[in-house]
């Protein structure tokens, strides 16, 4: 998603791009079946898909706007409920399956001839040199370019390559990944609870049915794919409560790890690493593709205004700017999940009572609440200009 969405906006600029992909992307499904791995994508990056002209492609598809976000805590009554009406706004963001995403930005980038879309590869070596990157394919291929682009995952194979180390935690925890029908409407509402062992997320998609996230212990995590359909809806059930009415079916289920990863430096000459390549944060207030689509718009424009000055777009001082840019916004936001990741997983009496207290204080401070609706849309910060709707 991240490296398809900075190819788009590469091409649009007329240089010549190559995407290369380990996986050849199947865009074949069922009308009627709906992706295992959704996103919540904010108002921001729906704004960067609308620059680059892969927005109404995804609509074409399938997008379920969500207007409110319902937050409570699992072991005691504090809750909070996000409007969009109260910021003015008709909506907080969108899910959309991740399938869509891939879709829309591909359809896009293969319109442009400068860009050349290479799958099933993958990248096993790199060298960098003084005026030129070069990377080695599994297929005997190489390939050279005045910038290399890691956004290549959290296993990053390019950072590694590189030598760029990073810091972070697992949170010993998997989140298991499943699409969920119920009795009662989502009502176009996130709803999450806290629970002792992670938070369980019901994502509204516009079918009706909801996509859940329920970050728990990894051996939990097993038991829990291990169930059988009844008896996972049960546990399910017995977990959110019912608020959204029963838990009448669940189509497959899959779990994934969850760390908290930082890379010490996103860039080196004529290597750049955005997206998950260079963090990852755990999922509880769906950011962590948004901080890989907002890299990839300041990129562009960084490298955009390299071009304008007649600067070489893969020297380290042009990259320098890219990094300062973003590391401090990534870092702010992977810090703010982080400590509400510990906040909502204590079990200490104290903890529990703030965090209670806090989310019903919260939910009558309109102002801060308001900031953080506007935050988690991705309106606040330095924003680049794709995700403004200006021109690169
Ligand atoms: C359970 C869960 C729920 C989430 N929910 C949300 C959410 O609601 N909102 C949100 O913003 N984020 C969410 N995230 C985070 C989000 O999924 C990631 O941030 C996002 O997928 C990162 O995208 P990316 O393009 O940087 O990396 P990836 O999606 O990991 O893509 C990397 C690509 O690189 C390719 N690749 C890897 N190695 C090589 C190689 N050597 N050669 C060639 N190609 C290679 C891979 O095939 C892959 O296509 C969630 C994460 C999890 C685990």
């Amino acid at each position: 998603m991240v490296g398809s969405t900075l190819a788009c906006a590469l091409g649009m600029q007329g240089l010549q791009v190559a995407v290369i992909e380990a996986h050849r992307p199947d865009f074949d499904w069922p009308d009627d079946s709906v992706d295992l791995r959704v996103s919540a994508i904010t108002c921001a990056s729906q704004q960067i898909f609308t620059s680059l002209g892969a927005w109404d492609a995804m609509c074409r598809q399938r997008v379920s706007p969500y207007r409110d976000m319902r937050v409570w805590d699992a072991t005691g009554s504090g809750e909070i409920h996000f409007d969009s009406a109260d910021l003015g706004e008709p909506l907080l963001g969108h899910i959309i399956e991740n399938r869509v995403i891939q879709f829309a930005l591909y359809e896009q980038l293969v319109e442009y001839d400068n860009v050349t879309f290479i799958a099933p590869v993958s990248v096993t070596g790199m060298k960098i040199e003084q005026d030129t990157a070069s990377v080695t394919l599994d297929d005997g291929r190489k390939l050279s370019a005045a910038l290399l682009v890691a956004a290549d995952g959290s296993r990053s194979k390019l950072r590694e390559l590189a030598g760029i180390e990073t810091q972070g935690w697992s949170y010993h925890q998997h989140g298991v990944v499943a699409t969920i029908k119920t009795s009662q409407s989502h009502l176009e509402t996130a709803w999450q609870r806290f629970m002792p062992d992670g938070p369980l997320a019901f994502l509204p998609m516009s079918d009706g049915s909801s996509s859940i996230v329920w970050s728990t212990s990894p051996e939990h995590a097993d038991e829990l794919l291990a169930l059988d359909d009844d008896a996972f809806l049960d546990a399910l059930q017995a977990t959110f409560g019912d608020r959204l009415g029963r838990m009448i079916s669940c189509g497959p289920r899959a779990a994934f790890p969850l760390r908290m990863q930082h890379a010490k430096q996103y860039t080196q000459a004529r290597l750049a690493l955005l997206g998950d390549a260079a963090h990852t944060i755990h999922p509880l207030a769906g950011q962590g593709v948004n901080l890989g689509l907002a890299d990839a718009a300041t990129l562009a424009e960084v490298i955009a205004d390299a071009r304008a000055a007649g600067s070489d777009i893969g020297a380290l001082k042009t990259l320098r700017r890219y990094e300062r840019w973003r590391k401090g916004d990534n870092l702010a936001m992977m810090s703010t999940m982080d400590a509400f990741k510990r906040l909502f997983g204590s079990r200490m009496p104290m903890l529990k009572w703030l965090r209670n207290t806090g989310l019903s204080l919260t939910n009558r401070t309109t102002p801060v609440k308001n900031m953080i609706m506007r935050q988690a849309m991705g309106l606040e910060g330095d924003l680049s200009r794709l995700a403004r709707g200006k021109a690169l």
